[in-house]
């Protein structure tokens, strides 16, 4: 199938190198047709986002700190004053303290609870709902990233997967409120990927290992896999989805337990 994107003008919220998920995500619409814009967290970030943009033909690169409501706002501002509207959002945005992201979960401070819930739940609703104001009546599409440290414990991955339960549950919730104006909300579980954010959490590669060892196709998941899919959300394919939590982990999450044999090797 081509061009599934064309005529589609979407945001990119959270490339931090073209490790990042959001780069996978980013490449595979715009190999369908999809007319992009990005934002980047800070000057440092940005240096690296605006050639990668620019590799993709993207002139629309912003500058947005979630933590900064005004710098939310100005990017929506500059958007809508460039494009006039918005098809698709992409947030793959997510921070915690990673000095808590290793030990007990319940060592969590309250400044670092509040902090990782801000950035990594609670800026998708107020980025959905800026969002929604650009979309067309005949509506539009959005995706954000959460992992399965949300359902079951993950060592190390705590307060995070406390955010990610709460992000999970934001996707319904916000599924429902823009159900009536025809714009759909889902989620991709992604399996581990080696990125700026995931090297933050402890024994991050041990986690890496067991889970693609153990998941029913023995191996990790790649940018494109996650690009696939996430094209799949934010097209008219998945016309009639929404409120959904899609994992693309390899099948981990079905596993309750390793094979014994795999368990002696
Ligand atoms: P990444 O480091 O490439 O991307 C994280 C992005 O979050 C960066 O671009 C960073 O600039 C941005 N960000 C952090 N704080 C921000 C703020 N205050 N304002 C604006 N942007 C901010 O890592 P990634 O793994 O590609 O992460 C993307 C998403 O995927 C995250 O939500 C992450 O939790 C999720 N995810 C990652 C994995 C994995 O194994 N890497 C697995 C499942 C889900």
């Amino acid at each position: 199938m081509q061009d599934l994107m064309k005529g589609k003008r979407g945001l990119i919220m959270g490339v931090a190198n073209d490790h990042s998920i959001a780069w996978g995500i980013a490449k595979a619409l715009q190999a369908q047709g999809a007319e992009l814009a990005f934002t980047y967290q800070g000057e440092a970030l940005g240096k690296r986002v605006k050639p990668l943009a620019q590799s993709l033909g993207a002139d629309t690169v912003l500058s947005c700190d979630v933590e900064d409501l005004a710098s939310v706002d100005s990017a929506f501002a500059a958007l809508k004053a460039k494009w006039g509207g918005l098809d698709f959002l992409v947030h793959a945005i997510a921070f915690s303290d990673k000095n808590e992201l290793k030990g007990r979960y319940a060592d969590t401070t309250r400044e670092n609870f509040s902090r990782t819930m801000l950035i990594s739940c609670f800026s998708f609703t107020e980025i959905a709902k800026r969002a929604a104001e650009l979309m067309p009546e005949t509506g539009g599409s959005m995706i954000t990233l959460t992992f399965g440290g949300s359902v079951r414990v993950m060592p190390n991955y705590n307060v995070m997967g406390v955010a990610k339960a709460a992000l999970e549950a934001s996707v319904r919730y916000l599924a429902a409120d823009f159900g009536p104006r025809k714009i759909r909300i889902n989620s991709i579980s992604a399996g581990p990927v080696r990125t700026l954010a995931g090297s933050g959490i402890g024994d991050a590669r041990a986690m890496f290992a067991f889970q693609q060892k153990h998941s029913p196709l023995g191996r990790g998941v790649t940018l494109e896999e996650l690009g696939g899919s996430a094209l799949y959300l934010l097209s008219d394919l998945s016309g009639g989805v929404t409120g959904e939590i899609h994992y693309v982990d390899s099948g981990y999450n079905v596993i309750s337990m390793p094979r014994p044999e795999e368990l002696k090797g």
